[in-house]
């Protein structure tokens, strides 16, 4: 029987878009694999044979459920709750959980197919997924965020496992919700297990897991720049958001020599011309933890410009770290970043530059790292804390700081290695792509067709 055609991007991606239609986000995160990986995958019959690409852009499965609860008023609220299991050739899935008014199915795969990729690259045995809700939690109370995880998890458990599928948090899924979430599980299934990271540190949780995410995207920075004869000492740099992802990238840049000028959030920018330090990373902290809190009252706090309903890719700087959420930096901004002098990009949220945006990256100069290899320390140490409750035995601090350290450096040698083009160039985004494709091929090769 001869070979199967060679595939083409584009007719590939028309294809997908017949079979989902009205699923942008997802569409968009497949092309960006898709035309990575299918100049390889023409060149190797054995992928077309065994239709790697078509079989990994359909989830092994999607749950979708109702959520429903009362809110402090006493009235019955329902959102919509799903598990998208994506691929479980290398390990169980594992991906986070996010509560957000924008989170539908299209995000949702678009993420797990994401994490599916980035699990591959920190070189533990996770499958991808994710979920989440379109619950939105802000102004929210306590007891109403209580009683939505423990709705949530009245359907979720049916479906999850620490050898089938171990959530996580992600956006406004923190500390507390991973709490309620697993009491819940506990409850219902009078199982203390290992089925959910990110836990508290009382009861099964990780040193570093708070930390790894934002910890990581800097040194993948370091890396990066040290491999093209540049430090991150006495950089400028903006930074979006201000969760997890974002505080504790500041932290490490701060405490590495930087500068970091901007932190933001739904409402607008802060600009600190003066750099944050450690004490106002934590007055943030501190300060976001209210509910409705927003950043403007930083800006009277410490002499801050606040950029009202302005994102910061304006604020000239070295170096961008787009840490709050997919689709955040349009081509407008990545123009007015590099016209702002900006020389290094670095995705600390999953998919943060839209299509456009990635189409000028690509075109300029710009020393660029796409979000699945950038930020994939969270993801690295919760299967860390998997070990950990496998073997029930903790590890120190010490040790989880310099696991982290090594995977993020494996992780960047790895996306160098694929992805380089000449002596002087490499293409991070291309390098996550082919070699997070490749360990999962490999296992789908291996386990066959049924
Ligand atoms: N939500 C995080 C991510 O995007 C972490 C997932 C996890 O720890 O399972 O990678």
């Amino acid at each position: 029987m001869p070979s199967p055609a060679k595939l083409d991007v584009d007719d590939f991606l028309s294809r997908l878009k017949d079979r989902t239609p009205h699923e942008d986000a997802f569409h968009q995160a497949v092309g960006e694999v898709a035309a990575d990986v299918i100049p390889m995958i023409n060149d190797r019959p054995a992928y077309r044979e065994a239709a790697l690409l078509e079989r990994m852009v359909e989830p092994d499965r999607v749950v979708s459920f109702r959520v429903e609860w009362v809110d402090d008023d006493g009235r019955v609220q329902v959102n919509r709750g799903y598990r998208v299991q994506f691929n479980s050739a290398i390990g169980p899935y594992k991906g986070g959980l996010r509560f957000h008014p924008t989170v539908t199915p299209s995000v949702l795969k678009f993420l797990g197919f994401e994490q599916t990729f980035k699990n591959a690259l920190t070189g533990l045995p996770m499958g991808g997924g994710k979920g989440g809700s379109d619950f939105d939690p802000s102004g929210r109370s306590e007891a109403e965020i209580m009683r939505f995880c423990q709705s949530f998890m009245l359907e979720l458990y049916r479906h999850i496992g620490p050898d089938i599928d171990v959530p996580a948090g992600d956006i406004n899924v923190g500390a507390r919700e991973i709490g309620y979430l697993f009491g819940a599980y506990k409850r219902i299934t009078n199982n203390f297990e290992g089925v959910l990271t990110g836990k508290g540190l009382s009861y099964g949780g990780s040193e570093m897991r708070t930390e790894a995410t934002g910890y990581g995207v800097v040194q993948f920075l370091d890396h990066m720049l040290a491999a093209h004869g540049r430090s991150v000492d006495g950089q400028n740099i903006v930074i979006s958001g201000a969760g997890n992802v974002a505080t504790y990238a500041a932290e490490l840049a701060t405490d590495r020599g930087a500068k970091v000028i901007t932190l933001s959030d739904s409402r607008g920018t802060i600009h600190d011309k003066d750099g944050l330090t450690p004490e106002k990373i934590d007055w943030v902290r501190d300060h976001k933890s209210k509910p409705g809190a927003s950043l403007e009252a930083y800006a009277n706090a410490f002499d801050a410009e606040w950029l009202e309903g302005k994102a910061p890719w304006g604020v000239a700087c070295d170096i961008a770290l787009p840490c709050a959420t997919q689709n955040e930096l349009d081509e407008e901004g990545v123009k007015s970043l590099i016209d702002g002098g900006c020389f290094a990009l670095v995705e600390g949220a999953n998919m943060p530059v839209t299509s456009k945006g990635l189409k000028a990256v690509q075109q300029s100069d710009l020393l660029y790292a796409p979000g699945k290899a950038a930020n994939a320390g969270g993801v690295t140490v919760s299967g860390l804390e998997i070990s950990q409750n496998q073997m029930r035995r903790d590890m120190t601090k010490e040790e989880l700081c310099a696991l982290l350290k090594d995977a993020m450096k494996e992780i960047h040698d790895k996306c160098a290695q694929a992805g380089r083009i000449n002596d002087a160039r490499v293409d991070y985004a291309r390098g996550a792509n082919i070699a997070g494709f490749e360990k999962v091929a490999t296992a789908m090769l291996a386990q066959g067709v049924f």
